[in-house]
């Protein structure tokens, strides 16, 4: 393409000429293209004239960027800090895990779906779209920072499933390869397959049940606000909701009874989607089944949980494993009231 500047006006100016806002919940890797695109640059030479010294897309910019970066960004597109810093994943995280994340940490975060950066392309599917939202963007399509954490796999607004895929011919989201070897990348919208150039604002959409619809509004207000005034934090739910649905994908054993017997309590086909490993790793296909069963275990509470698990005999063990001290009380209560016989075991047997 041709840039409509010469590189010393990137370098020299302080305010961007083409410059805007990023837009709302928009993801800082996804305003990063559309910035370089309006300045008619490709992406990894307009990153290169703003930050010579650090090589931005090899790392995961949008779970946290490095200070300077941002205050970068401040400066040449005169935008608020706090605006920027809604960009990245790391006050959602946070908010989920409750433990700051670091820029020395590495390695896998719980909720945040990974990018898997190899040589400066993503790979995987660490990234979900809404058709529905984009096509709703109109002329400027682009993603939301909620389309990578892992719990997020309808969209409230369309109240439709989120999609992981192309479906004309299965590439996973890619927009940063938007302009790699295309002489008018500049005209390609964010939602463009950069595969096959099909656009992802047409895939098909697939409604969500009513029902479940609902389960997830709550899920997403619990992510924001916390469960209900016992439970004020939303990382105090969400660190068991995690725990559930680890239970949960258990392929064999009592997990397995317990997942068949969910699902024929839930009314659902007792027929799952293949897929192992962490949570935020597994396809979406997976991660919907696994979160919908947990979900509705943790309603009612705690009077569906001590039944369902009761019936199936689960383990107090079984529930609890790997938890150790991170278990938040209103959980640990319930265990040590319903599921702990003190005639035949001590806490202390558990711990390991
Ligand atoms: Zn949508
Ligand atoms: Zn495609």
């Amino acid at each position: 393409m041709t840039p409509i500047l010469s590189p010393d006006a990137l370098l020299e100016r302080r305010i961007l000429p083409c410059t805007f806002h990023p837009s709302e919940d928009e993801l800082l890797s996804s305003w990063l293209v559309r910035l370089a695109q309006a300045h008619r640059v490709k992406v990894q030479l307009f990153s290169h004239y703003l930050w010579p010294q650090i090589v931005v897309w090899k790392r995961d910019i949008d779970k946290l960027a490095p200070p300077h970066m941002l205050n970068t960004l401040v400066v040449r597109t005169l935008t608020d800090p706090h605006r920027i810093a809604q960009t990245m994943l790391a006050p959602a995280v946070e908010r989920l895990t409750g433990t700051q994340l670091l820029h020395v940490k590495r390695g896998p975060t719980s909720w945040l779906m990974p990018v898997g950066i190899v040589h400066r392309t993503r790979q995987g599917n660490g990234l979900v779209y809404c058709p529905g939202c984009l096509q709703r963007d109109g002329a400027n399509p682009y993603y939301r920072t909620s389309w990578r954490l892992a719990f997020y796999v309808v969209c409230p607004t369309c109240g439709v499933y989120l999609r992981e895929e192309c479906p004309a011919c299965g590439a996973p989201v890619n927009f940063f390869r938007l302009d790699m070897g295309h002489q008018n990348a500049a005209e390609q919208l964010l939602s463009t397959c950069y595969k096959c150039a099909f656009d992802l604002s047409q895939a098909p959409m697939q409604p969500v049940p009513a029902q479940e619809l609902s389960r997830y509004y709550t899920l997403y207000r619990v992510s924001r606000e916390g469960w209900k005034e016992a439970v004020p934090y939303p990382h105090q739910y969400f660190r068991v909701l995690r725990q559930i649905v680890r239970v949960l994908s258990c392929p064999f054993g009592e997990a397995l009874r317990l997942q068949v017997d969910v699902r024929l309590r839930m009314g659902q086909p007792v027929t799952w989607p293949s897929g192992g490993g962490a949570f935020e790793q597994l396809p979406i296909a997976r991660r919907i089944y696994l979160l919908e069963q947990a979900m509705w275990l943790l309603e009612d509470w705690p009077a569906r949980f001590i039944r369902v698990m009761h019936d199936n005999q689960i383990k107090s063990y079984t529930i609890r494993r790997d938890m150790a001290e991170e278990m938040p009380f209103w959980f640990s209560s319930v265990l040590v009231e319903h599921f702990f016989s003190a005639r035949n075991r001590s806490w202390s047997q558990f711990e390991h």
